[in-house]
């Protein structure tokens, strides 16, 4: 293991508490912005767990997320062929612009809050307008784990841990040999 870990902000970081800032379009593109995506990949591939991460998770308060392009082959349904390169999607400035009626209760881990999981009540659907790492403007309708994803991390550029809408919390580490517990995803 490299020290990639380190990557992560700790938990008590009054950066995860913070209202992140926008991107300017004069910034998107530029080697710092891809640099901290590029920060924000690696200590994301580097928990087996991560599905998506958010930038202050590793201290840059900058308004964006990246989904790992695992998850999104396994919601598109797409069988993942072993050795196939996966992209990761990058969102720059995401917003939710429309949401369901309906909502559902889902089971939730986060990697800035080891080892806690919960319930949290998330839209079942959402659409997220966003740029891409170019600038493009897109648009995406998302439900399921998707969508969920979307929820818990534009939370995180507004501040917000799962931990201040869940219940039922309980700390699951991995010493607890609890295995099912730990194929839930960490966002
Ligand atoms: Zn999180």
């Amino acid at each position: 293991m490299t020290n990639t870990k380190k990557i992560l902000v700790e938990r008590t970081d009054p950066v995860l508490r913070l209202n992140a800032r926008k991107i300017e379009e004069s910034e998107i593109g530029t080697k710092k912005i891809d640099t901290i995506i590029n920060k924000m990949k690696l200590a994301m591939h580097a928990e087996n767990d991560g599905v998506a991460i958010a930038a202050p998770q590793i201290g840059e308060s900058l308004r964006i997320f990246v989904v790992n392009g695992e998850v999104l082959a396994l919601t598109n349904k797409k069988k993942v062929v072993p050795n196939q390169e996966l992209f990761d999607l990058v969102f720059i400035n995401p917003e939710i612009i429309k949401t369901s009626k309906k909502k559902k209760k889902m089971e939730e881990g986060c990697l800035s809050v080891r080892w806690l999981y919960g319930k949290v009540e998330r839209y079942e659907k959402v659409t997220l307008k966003a740029q891409d790492q170019n600038g493009k403007l897109v648009t995406i309708g998302a439900s399921g784990l998707l969508a969920q994803i979307f929820q818990h991390e534009t939370d995180h550029l507004n501040g917000i841990l799962f931990i201040d809408k869940a219940e039922e919390i309980e700390d699951l580490p991995p010493t607890t040999d609890l295995k099912s517990k730990h194929e839930q995803k960490a966002k």
